[in-house]
């Protein structure tokens, strides 16, 4: 039996969410790979051998994943939201990259998922119907002047933006700062979605103005969205409307 690869996305909680295609990628596997949170997702079976690991030892695990698929082992890799963003596939291919002969013409397929970020736009409604960019606020793996850099560049160039890792145990005071940048760049009035832990039993949405918004208000399973200028509220009894419209005015900043 040769072996094989799959790095998969198990979206962002909801049993719901995961494609039929990593369920059935999960149902060949002899082994699964991950941080433990995630693997813990998987569920027990025979024939299926677990392989938690730790969270920051992304390239081992992969050479772990690597290792397993060269002596035959039918493997996943599990990334939560999507494997692409922020996740295992790029640290796949980084140790594919660097190592060795035996490891170079495996079966190796990425199986997407859905990412925090469409979850949580999802379920405000509809705030990145415009351009957007999405940014990692972690600085474990970059310096953070580079973090600074993009949102300011990105709020001066009017997108709609998704943060992930809004706050990082390494840089606490990080996420206060991105606020005041923001506030300066977009005003007070910009509304500011937190949503954590989107799609699970601990879901918790809030939409605020910018001129509110404190950096308590997330943590490591929050996905912060800021709107562009035209970003706006569309306010209801059953709980507002957060969408920016598909169409930008001649006069828009
Ligand atoms: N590959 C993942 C992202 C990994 S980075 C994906 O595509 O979603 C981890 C960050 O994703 C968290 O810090 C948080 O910002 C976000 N995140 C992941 N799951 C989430 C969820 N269910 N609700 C809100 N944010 C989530």
């Amino acid at each position: 039996m040769s072996g094989w690869v799959a790095v998969a996305g198990l979206g962002p909680g909801d049993e719901a969410l995961v494609t039929p295609e990593v369920s059935a990628a999960l149902a060949q596997a002899t082994d699964v790979v991950g941080y433990i949170p995630y693997v813990a997702r998987v569920a027990p079976r025979a024939g299926l051998t677990l392989h938690p690991s730790d969270n920051r030892v992304e390239l081992d695990r992969a050479g772990h994943a690597l290792d397993l698929a060269a002596d035959g082992r039918r493997v996943v890799v599990v990334s939560s939201g999507d494997p692409g963003v922020f996740a295992m596939a790029s640290a796949l291919f980084e140790a594919l990259e660097a190592g060795p002969a035996r490891w170079q013409d495996l079966d190796i397929r990425i199986l997407p998922g859905i990412t925090a970020m469409l979850a949580a736009a999802a379920r405000a409604g509809s705030p990145l119907g415009h351009d957007f960019c999405a940014i990692n606020l972690s600085n474990n793996l970059k310096p953070w002047p580079v973090i600074e850099k993009r949102l300011r560049l990105a709020a001066e160039a009017d997108f709609a933006m998704a943060f992930y890792n809004p706050r990082s145990k390494a840089r606490p005071e990080g996420f206060a700062r991105v606020l005041e940048i923001l506030r300066e760049t977009c005003g007070d009035a910009r509304p500011i979605l937190f949503a954590r832990a989107v799609t699970t039993a601990e879901e918790d949405l809030r939409i605020v103005p910018l001129g509110e918004a404190r950096a308590d208000m997330a943590d490591m399973r929050t996905m912060v969205i800021v709107g562009s200028s035209q970003t706006r509220i569309i306010a209801r009894a059953r709980g507002p409307i957060l969408y920016t419209p598909r169409s930008l005015p001649g006069d828009a900043p």
